[in-house]
């Protein structure tokens, strides 16, 4: 299962109090060192340990999708320390990021199961909506240690996931229209997480799936209005006021860790 669905938070219980949010917590002691970085985000992959871990390895390495986040990121941010971005095996434990290490984990096990539900649903093109809603898991991790290097407090683990997934929003959707393609897309994935299993997680610290997809599309609806008159909804009137006060809040805060 992927933490992004919700049982990630079951490992993450297991952390210290001070590891806030997200985090992936290997028990273990890491097999290899991270290589050494001058700082930003670095991408490596772990070998799979099945079969169809090798097939989610060969779909993540090949699409590129995460090393262009990355990139994206690489190019916005000067952060003051390296963030290893692992891709692995993780046997279920989901991805995430770890404060203590600034490690993101993407887990090889998680991209079937992301795939799946386009695929079955008929979806003609599902490596394409996995690699859009790779694109997003990026960047909400990458909003975990984004939210570290700032050291701004989260007041709470679910105040932390919402301004996670806030980061995301605001990088997907610097992107202009494919990045609003992707978010819509990363919508869709929670929609079928919520209709596959109705009921949320109550241990889960992020926001149910339903609400993360409605808070995607209606930052998507605030940033570009005009492309997207099909989401306009007296409920969603509220949308561009709501998105540009996340926008604002979230690029003064980064304002530290902007290049020049
Ligand atoms: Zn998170």
């Amino acid at each position: 299962m992927s933490r992004r669905r919700g049982t990630w938070v079951r490992g993450a219980a297991l952390l210290v109090a001070a590891a806030a949010g997200c985090t992936a917590q290997d028990p273990q002691p890491q097999s290899q060192p991270e290589p050494a970085a001058t700082a930003g985000f670095m991408m490596r992959y772990e070998e799979p340990a099945t079969a169809s871990d090798r097939a989610g390895r060969d779909v993540l390495r090949d699409g590129g999708t995460a090393e262009r986040a990355l990139a994206e990121l690489n190019a916005l941010l000067d952060l003051p320390h390296p963030v290893a971005v692992v891709a692995r095996s993780c046997g279920g434990e989901g991805t995430g990021y770890d404060p203590a290490t600034h490690r993101i984990e993407l887990c090889y096990d998680d991209l079937a199961e992301e795939r799946e539900p386009f695929a079955r649903v008929g979806d003609p093109r599902p490596d394409e909506r996995l690699a859009e809603v790779v694109r997003e898991t990026v960047h909400h991790e990458a909003g975990h240690a984004v939210l570290d290097a700032l050291r701004l407090p989260a007041e709470g683990d679910r105040a932390e996931e919402d301004a996670a997934d806030g980061f995301a929003r605001l990088m997907l959707l610097r992107g202009g229209p494919e990045g609003e393609a992707a978010l819509l897309t990363a919508a869709r994935s929670y929609d079928l997480a919520a209709a596959a299993d109705p009921v949320p997680d109550p241990e889960d610290e992020h926001a149910p799936p339903a609400d993360r997809a409605e808070a995607h599309r209606c930052a998507v609806l605030g940033e570009a209005p005009d492309r997207h008159q099909d989401l306009a909804t007296p409920a969603r009137a509220h949308c561009p006021a709501t998105w540009s006060r996340t926008r604002t809040a979230w690029t003064r805060n980064l304002t530290p860790l902007l290049r020049p």
